[in-house]
């Protein structure tokens, strides 16, 4: 997650990690045993905590054990590969066959857990590690022997053939007879317990026993402690050794990981380019989207430079994919200074210093900040701080307010950023009016997700292309969304209405404008509705003449 959190701005670092990426990428047989490998790997950087903080316990040695056993096989399948970042995780990995054959020798596998074994009983350290502690076990289990012993002497001198030794962890060991033999009991017996349908007794015997036992238990505890403990600061002094591998050993699984997910999704090795220098992505892909659509995912390309394609105007209806589409030219972007592949068929991406977003309305009521207000904090944030080598994407600026201030004012801030600031900018909008920037400023190109326009609705593409959406298709998709049929159809009387409002402030600026060319005045004059096909054909045609005729 470090990767993920601070993106690399050095593309000899960056390539670095691509061409360590892409020699597992490339290397499919390697990548799959390392993957399997590695899955068995526990967290040796969490381990290696717990060392410096002394409280490593047995189950961890057995997983840092595990987990080292496996580096000469790591390196084995690293050492046919030629690359620098390969290379230097190699060095990293040192030897630990020393750790790995101590630890086998002395912790058990599992924690001895027996529940009904007293505590001292549970033991970690394994036989054969510790000569004394060896001894000490066999005088306790020479004890149990001995409690079986007096169990049948007992029934034999009784005659009570129901007579058993138990333990319990507040009297420890007892003689226990059901009340039918209660009368059978010896007198040297001492009555210590009486429970629902048997008593319990002890004798001097007895007590005698449980006392060797319980000392032979006691002293293997302590040696036990006593040997962990032993153990434990002698690991102290790999802890630095152990740091760097662990480090090693998570690049190497985000390597694999990152080279995985390339084969896997289809991802291709980026190419770094300077800042300031073209970003051109060929059938570029949304990685989230693309997982979780049941359809295919439609690729797209992303042409900017810093000369005529500075700001990309991106107009289309509702549901078109607009964000969608800008989202991936920032993901890509990001993944690629990751040092990871990139979901696209080819991709340059030139060094960026910052990815700045204005997206959707996310409200901030509690801290006391209207929907607009964040809208336009955001919008400031990104005019004060986005340099020409700065990604910018804008979905939507100016909603928030009516139509005409909103509009001046996303306007306004696409002039600064274009001319001023002059850093790539995805800028996508419903204000059909920002389209005319094209040609008006240098750097602007308008784009549009196609849509194909169908008798009952619309058909999303999904395909970025050149030139301006020109309507937009609000009412169609509260349409498709189940908003109901008597709202959008008084929204389409609506919407007439105001279009023909619009249409006639049109022609009154329209009046106000220089006088039309002749060309244009004959157009203007055309009665549509009663030109027959000869008559359109021959007057293109005289237009045409009009024109000059074809060039030679
Ligand atoms: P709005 O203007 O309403 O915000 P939008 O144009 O930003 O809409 P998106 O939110 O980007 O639209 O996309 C809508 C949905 O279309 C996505 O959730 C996704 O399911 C689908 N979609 C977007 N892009 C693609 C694509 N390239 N290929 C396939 N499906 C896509």
């Amino acid at each position: 997650s470090g990767w993920v959190l601070s993106p690399l701005t050095d593309a000899e670092k960056i390539n670095y990690r691509l061409n360590g990426v892409e020699s597992f990428y490339n290397d499919t047989p390697v990548r799959q045993s390392l993957s399997d490998i590695l899955s068995e790997v526990k967290d040796v950087g969490r381990l290696t905590g717990k060392i410096s903080n002394g409280n490593l316990n047995p189950k961890d040695c057995i997983a840092l054990s595990r987990s080292l056993a496996v580096i000469p096989n790591i390196k084995f399948l690293l050492s046919g590969i030629c690359d620098a970042y390969v290379s230097d995780i190699i060095t990293k990995l040192s030897d630990y066959s020393d750790v790995v054959s101590l630890l086998d020798r002395a912790i058990f596998e599992e924690k001895n857990v027996d529940e009904n074994k007293t505590k001292k009983e549970i033991r970690y350290i394994k036989d054969g590690y510790n000569a004394e502690l060896d001894e000490l076990r066999l005088l306790a289990s020479g004890g149990k022997n001995a409690l079986q012993e007096i169990e049948n002497k007992e029934r034999e001198r009784t005659g009570i053939k129901t007579l058993r030794v138990a333990y319990n962890r507040v009297f420890g060991y007892f003689i226990e007879v059901t009340n039918s033999f209660k009368d059978k009991v010896p007198y040297d017996y001492i009555r210590k317990q009486t429970i629902a349908n048997a008593e319990r007794y002890v004798t001097e015997e007895l007590k005698d026993l449980e006392e060797k036992i319980l000392t032979a238990l006691d002293r293997a505890e302590t040696l036990e402690l006593k040997l962990f403990g032993e153990i434990k600061s002698w690991l102290t002094g790999k802890v630095s050794a152990l740091l760097t591998t662990a480090e090693a050993i998570a690049e190497l699984d985000v390597l694999i990981s990152l080279a995985s997910v390339a084969r896997d999704k289809g991802f291709v090795k980026p190419k770094i380019a300077g800042y300031g220098e073209e970003l051109n992505i060929k059938d570029g892909r949304h990685p989230v989207v693309e997982a979780a659509l049941k359809q295919r995912f439609v690729p797209n390309d992303c042409l900017m430079d810093n000369y005529e394609n500075r700001t990309m105007i991106i107009t289309g209806p509702n549901m078109a994919g607009k964000s969608t589409y800008m989202r991936q030219i920032a993901i890509i972007t990001v993944m690629a200074h990751i040092g990871s592949f990139v979901p696209a068929k080819s991709a340059t991406i030139p060094l960026t210093d910052k990815i700045f977003t204005r997206i959707g309305a996310s409200d901030s009521l509690i801290s006391d900040q209207s929907t607009f207000m964040v809208e336009m904090t955001e919008v400031a944030n990104i005019v004060r701080n986005a340099t020409k080598n700065s990604l910018l994407i804008l979905d939507e600026v100016g909603r928030g307010t009516s139509t005409y201030d909103g509009l001046s004012i996303a306007w306004a801030a696409l002039e600064y950023l274009t001319e001023k600031v002059r850093a790539k900018t995805l800028f996508a909008t419903h204000y059909h009016e920002l389209t005319e920037l094209e040609g008006f400023i240098d750097g602007v190109k308008n784009y549009k997700v196609t849509v194909k326009e169908m008798p009952d609705g619309v058909i999303f593409l999904r395909k970025i292309a050149r030139g301006d959406a020109n309507k937009s298709f609000g009412i169609e998709v509260a349409t498709l969304a189940g908003v109901g049929n008597e709202i959008t159809d008084r929204a389409k009387e609506i919407l007439k209405n105001l279009e023909r409002k619009d249409v006639k402030r049109a022609d009154a600026d329209k009046l106000e404008k220089p006088k039309l060319s002749e060309t244009e005045r004959i157009i203007k004059e055309i009665d549509l509705n009663n030109l027959s096909p000869i008559q359109a054909f021959n007057l293109i045609n005289d237009l045409y003449e009009k024109l000059g005729g074809k060039d030679e």
